[in-house]
């Protein structure tokens, strides 16, 4: 396994690596890997004859009061796990490489990063100007051919696919399913900080989600539908911070009757942990009957 810290080293690796019209995929992730993560690794492998892992917690989309330090960290445990699942390259960048004194530039994709998880009242632009920054940074030095990003964080999904095409990155986004526990809560990194109680009242998220989408399946008014998830996360005793319907490429507010695809995403805190969770209804699978929640979004694991 290939372990190279510096943005000209990769540079180099790709160009000297990339013969015979070998193809790379990049993988970017903070670490901590899990089966959501090592999913994306297989895809890229399956698709790709090259792939990049990238390791970095990015201090530019953390807030100030967030868990940049608490973090999980364990570099050795990701290289092999990273390795087990087909990469061909783990990249691990120093913040101090990436973000040198001098570091003046960001990338900003505007309007759709106002919203959800960037509205002021939960993690604000500034997260998703951070990820918007270094996604184009990874995706200069590795210039891959595809990139692959988890449905579980479908906002950054639909940012940094807002980004390619307004800066004509060349590069295809790959967008692979939610990866869940068997009782359904979403795989996250900050699954670690939960304690057994908080864990079991996490899969409420899960199931409220469920609970929307029964709604929506059997014909309930939109509004309504969200509000029986509420109530769900409620009497498991979370306040969600967010529980909305959405357009899932333009995230403006999804209005009746629905059309085109609409994004029910939930953000919820429990305890020192901040989850989110969604899935992606399509109005017209209502008429179609035996159409799996996964095919749906993927609600089940
Ligand atoms: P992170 O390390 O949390 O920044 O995530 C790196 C990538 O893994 C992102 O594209 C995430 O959307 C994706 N990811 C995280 N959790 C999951 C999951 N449970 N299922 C699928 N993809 C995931």
């Amino acid at each position: 396994m290939t372990v190279v810290r510096d943005p000209a080293d990769l540079r180099r690796w790709v160009s000297e690596t990339r013969v015979d019209g070998k193809t790379v995929g990049l993988v970017p992730t903070m670490g901590a890997l899990h089966e959501g993560h090592l999913s994306l690794i297989r895809a890229a492998t399956d698709e790709t004859d090259l792939v990049i892992v990238s390791i970095f917690v990015n201090p530019k989309q953390f807030g100030p009061d967030e868990d940049f330090e608490a973090y999980p960290r364990d570099e050795g445990r990701d290289v092999s796990l990273a390795e087990e699942a087909g990469a061909t390259l783990v990249y691990m960048p120093k913040p101090e490489v990436m973000y040198p004194t001098s570091f003046s530039t960001a990338v900003e994709v505007q309007g759709l990063t106002e919203v959800l998880c960037g509205a002021p009242s939960s993690r604000g632009a500034a997260h998703f100007r951070g990820v918007t920054t270094v996604v184009c940074k990874l995706l200069n030095t590795a210039a891959p051919d595809r990139a692959y990003f988890g449905q579980k964080d479908a906002q950054q999904v639909a940012v940094i696919k807002r980004m390619v095409s307004d800066l004509d990155i060349p590069v295809e986004i790959r967008v692979m399913p939610t990866v869940r526990e068997p009782d359904g809560l979403a795989m996250s990194s900050r699954n670690a900080y939960l304690n057994a109680d908080q864990r079991r009242q996490a899969t409420s998220i899960n199931l409220a989600l469920r609970a929307v989408h029964e709604e929506l399946e059997g014909g309930t008014a939109l509004e309504t539908a969200l509000g029986v998830g509420r109530s769900v996360l409620r009497e498991a005793g979370i306040e969600p911070e967010y529980l909305e319907a959405r357009d899932l490429d333009s995230l403006a507010p999804a209005e009746e009757p629905l059309q085109n695809s609409v994004l029910i995403a939930v953000a919820a805190p429990i305890g020192t942990a901040r989850l989110i969770d969604n899935f992606i209804f399509e109005p017209t699978a209502k008429s179609t009957p035996g159409l799996s929640l996964a095919m749906q979004g993927g609600l089940t694991p």
